[in-house]
């Protein structure tokens, strides 16, 4: 049996609202992890994964490292705290291959009765006498190959040698609500992690263009929704179908602004069905795309209220490549496949649009009634639970 310790720095600097915050990350934790047989404990400082087998341990580490809010953890195996007991079990477990070492005592029981440096020089001690002869075998303060971290409570002791660093941020749910905006690129999974991170709880919007998007596309953004899901199991994918609007705009709007003009309806349709009371996220970056100039992003900021939230703005694509593979949406962004936004893409976007202009566009077709269709027509994709559903939805 081990127990897992966890860390939550940031936290601790949030003065008041400690509490609710700790209760939010205690709260995702239990459901991150309710499939697990396990007791979650919690004292003043810390959250306890209590039960873990050799079994389930692997698979408890990879999930607390998606859990924003956690800093970092440790694995720990729990033994009786006499001095005996962690002297025999520290020279068991010493790893031989590491002979520069260090021990690290903490007392959460301050009745105990060895003080921190009497726990390092009389465990330390025992591993120099009985290890004698082996090579290099030394303590030192700083940079060793080995530190055994030893926290003393009540009755037990907890050892381990190891900080796993966790994911960082807040817990989800803790600073608020939004909608991300998600096609099947790069740069939005990634502002979705990201948006999580920092404690926002969200949910996911697609537009696709049957018949000129293809099932792939769909299919690419609902896995992209399950890896997304692995931090919040609680996110939902909804698809709005957004071909006739789009067909209109591409009939009867100068071909330069439409990429502009599409960016607008879909964030009216976003504030108008799930943004309500709710930020808007988008995988946005200053200067990638024509429709990503800062006077494009002002007039698409223009068309509604909400506030819209853009975590890559002045990443480099390098740096979001690097994020994408290490949360796991690389693989599955780069397969190949139509984004409604590339369809009737024009020669030479305006990399320069004027709200006055933009809005004679609009004027020439009538948007609201095909937004309110879309609206009716929107598509729950955790529906979806296998390929019949999804045949028949496309
Ligand atoms: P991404 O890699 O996220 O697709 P991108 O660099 O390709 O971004 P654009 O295609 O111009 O940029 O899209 C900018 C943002 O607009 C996206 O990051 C996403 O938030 C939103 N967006 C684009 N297409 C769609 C779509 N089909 N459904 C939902 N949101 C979209
Ligand atoms: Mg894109």
């Amino acid at each position: 049996m081990y127990c897992i310790l966890l860390r939550y720095g940031e936290l601790t600097l949030k003065g008041k609202n400690r509490k609710d915050f700790e209760r939010k990350l205690l709260e995702n934790i239990n459901k991150q992890l309710a499939d697990f047989d396990i007791v979650i404990k919690r004292d003043r400082s810390r959250v306890y994964v209590e039960q873990v087998t050799d079994n389930n341990k692997d698979k408890i580490i990879e999930k607390l490292k998606k859990i924003p809010g956690i800093y970092s953890f440790s694995l720990a195996e729990i033994i009786n705290n006499d001095i005996e007991t962690i002297k025999d079990f520290v020279l068991q477990t010493f790893d031989d291959s590491k002979p520069l070492f260090r021990i690290n005592s903490k007392r959460l029981n301050k009745k105990y009765p060895l003080i921190s440096e009497e726990i390092n020089k009389a465990v330390g001690g025992h591993v120099l006498i009985n290890k004698n002869g082996l090579e290099g075998l030394k303590v030192q303060m700083k940079d060793v190959q080995q530190e055994i971290m030893l926290e003393i409570h009540q009755e037990k002791c907890y050892v381990f040698t190891d900080k796993i660093k966790a994911m960082g941020g807040l817990p989800i749910g803790s600073v608020g609500k939004g909608v991300v905006m998600l096609s099947g690129g790069i740069d939005s999974p990634v502002a979705a992690i990201l948006a999580m991170k920092r404690g926002i709880k969200i949910q996911l919007a697609h537009f696709s263009s049957p018949p000129y998007t293809n099932a792939q596309s769909l299919e690419k953004v609902i896995n992209l929704t399950s890896v997304l899901q692995e931090y919040d199991q609680d996110i939902k994918l909804n698809d709005f179908q957004i071909t006739d609007l789009q067909v209109a705009i591409n009939k009867n709007c100068n071909e330069r602004m439409q990429v502009v003009l599409l960016r607008r309806m879909m964030l009216r349709v976003v504030e108008n069905v799930m943004a309500k009371h709710k930020v808007i996220i988008t995988g946005e970056n200053i200067g990638q795309v024509a429709s990503q100039t800062l006077e494009a992003m002002e007039v698409t900021n223009q068309a509604i209220e909400s506030l819209i939230l853009r975590p890559l703005l002045t990443y480099d694509k390098e740096e979001i490549i690097t994020l994408a593979q290490r949360f796991g949406t690389y693989l599955i962004s780069i397969k190949p496949f139509d984004d409604c936004c590339v369809l009737f893409m024009p020669k030479s976007p305006t990399t320069k649009p004027k709200l006055d202009k933009i809005l004679i566009e609009e004027s020439k077709i009538d948007y609201m009634t095909m937004i309110e269709q879309i609206e009716r027509d929107q598509y729950d994709c955790q529906t979806i639970k296998d390929q019949k559903d999804f045949n028949n939805y496309l």
